[in-house]
């Protein structure tokens, strides 16, 4: 071990683990390549200002999580703590959604950052694919976007999660409900800072985990009692979609998500094998995000998934992805004469598309041959001095242990 160690709250990622994350990021994003969304890629970091107003300057992601620092040019930066708010900044740089082509389907896949307390499942840098469709406000668009999460999920061949769903109202009848919620809340017995979150984000207390809280909140008004006729007859033709399509639910009236930006629908993946980091992922409609970070009128809908938590969440179910070998043939020369010429051999496999390794630092049979088991190469191709003299290599079938001579 050298002196140093990942920062807290951190991990690499190394072989062989790696290899499922990438299969659980190209699995998420498979879906949605084929459902006409186009790979998008920003910065990992963003002026300061897009997430305070985008994200909301009440959020626990914004007052603590963020990681911000001021550059030597005096720029305030921050490092992205999700994705959504970026992705609509660049979309509406590049002006994709006046291409006349709405909605705008982007999907992209990074990382992210958040100052939490780290634990099992949560972490201070983790991994999103997320999918985000700008500009059209359309029911059908949001179960696309539930349908294709959950599409990804069980091509994975998870099936311990479930789906809460709910819907947080709009800009006409959720200012009623917070105003309703609000005066409730005050007369509750609750400490400074719950009072506080009162104020500045009300629907945050709903969320509360405390079970003195909870046991309070029985008679909180309820926000679909609130909804007007248009949120409840979106909400119902969500619904109706997504049921049509086989997915199941939960309707989940405590579900209000950690951003500010959510509108109507929003919903969570949750995974019953996690313990209490248990949401892989969550998203939901944001029609006013755009006009609070300068833009126009564009409602839109999106999610992220958790790549480490789903990892996780493959873990947990022990599901083992079939994950096909790197390494089709392994070489292993005998000898100095055998390392130039296989090494020729293989050069030539490569450029010839077959994924090809060699036997380094010139090991003893033994050491090559236990390498070229653990590479997985359904082919060994072996060579020493006599082999070379009657200009043929050894291939050995790795499956049926069948050896023979081939002219080289
Ligand atoms: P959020 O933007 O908070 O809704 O997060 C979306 C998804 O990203 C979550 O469901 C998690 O799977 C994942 N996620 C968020 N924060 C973390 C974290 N600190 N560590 C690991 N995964 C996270």
């Amino acid at each position: 071990m050298s002196t140093f160690q990942a920062p807290k709250g951190t991990y690499d990622l190394t072989p062989p683990r790696s290899a499922t994350f990438l299969a659980v990021r190209e699995a998420i994003s498979a879906p949605l390549r084929d459902s006409g969304y186009g790979y998008i890629e920003t910065p990992g970091f963003e002026n300061v200002e897009l997430f305070a107003r985008g994200v909301g300057e009440s959020t626990d992601i914004v007052t603590k999580e963020m990681y911000t620092l001021t550059t030597k040019g005096s720029d305030q930066l921050a490092l992205r703590p999700e994705g959504t708010a970026s992705v609509l900044r660049a979309a509406l740089e590049a002006n994709l959604h006046k291409a006349g082509n709405l909605p705008v389907k982007l999907w992209y896949s990074g990382s992210y950052y958040r100052y939490e307390r780290p634990q099992a499942g949560r972490y201070r840098h983790f991994s999103q694919v997320g999918a985000e469709a700008i500009g059209t406000e359309d029911p059908v668009l949001d179960a696309e976007l539930i349908i294709l999460a959950d599409q990804a999920y069980r091509s994975l061949g998870l099936r311990q999660f479930r789906i809460l769903l709910n819907s947080l109202g709009d800009k006409e009848c959720r200012p009623v409900y917070r105003e309703a919620l609000q005066t409730f809340l005050r007369d509750l017995d609750l400490d400074e800072e719950t009072r506080r979150r009162i104020e500045i984000n009300p629907l945050r207390v709903l969320d509360d985990k405390r079970a003195d809280v909870q046991k309070q909140l029985t008679d909180a008004p309820k926000l679909r009692d609130y909804l007007c006729d248009a949120c409840k007859a979106y909400h119902e033709e969500v619904r109706a979609l997504i049921t049509a399509a086989g997915v199941v639910f939960e309707d989940d009236e405590k579900l209000v998500r950690g951003l500010d930006y959510y509108t109507r629908t929003t919903f969570e993946f949750v995974h019953d094998g996690l313990g209490s980091q248990s949401a892989v992922g969550g998203g939901g409609r944001y029609d006013g995000l755009s006009e609070m970070i300068g833009g126009p009128e564009l409602p839109s809908v999106g999610w992220a998934l958790g790549v480490d938590r789903t990892v996780l969440a493959l873990e947990a179910e022990g599901v083992e992805l079939d994950l096909p070998a790197t390494t089709s043939v392994y070489a292993v020369p005998l000898g100095e004469e055998a390392r130039r010429v296989l090494f020729g051999v293989v050069t030539e496999l490569r450029r010839a598309g077959i994924a090809a390794d060699f036997a380094f630092g010139g090991r003893g049979l033994k050491g090559a041959m236990k390498s070229a088991n653990r590479s997985g190469a359904r082919y060994t191709l072996v060579a020493g001095e006599r082999d070379l003299a009657e200009g043929v290599v050894q291939l050995k079938d790795m499956e049926s242990g069948e050896q023979t001579a081939v002219p080289l």
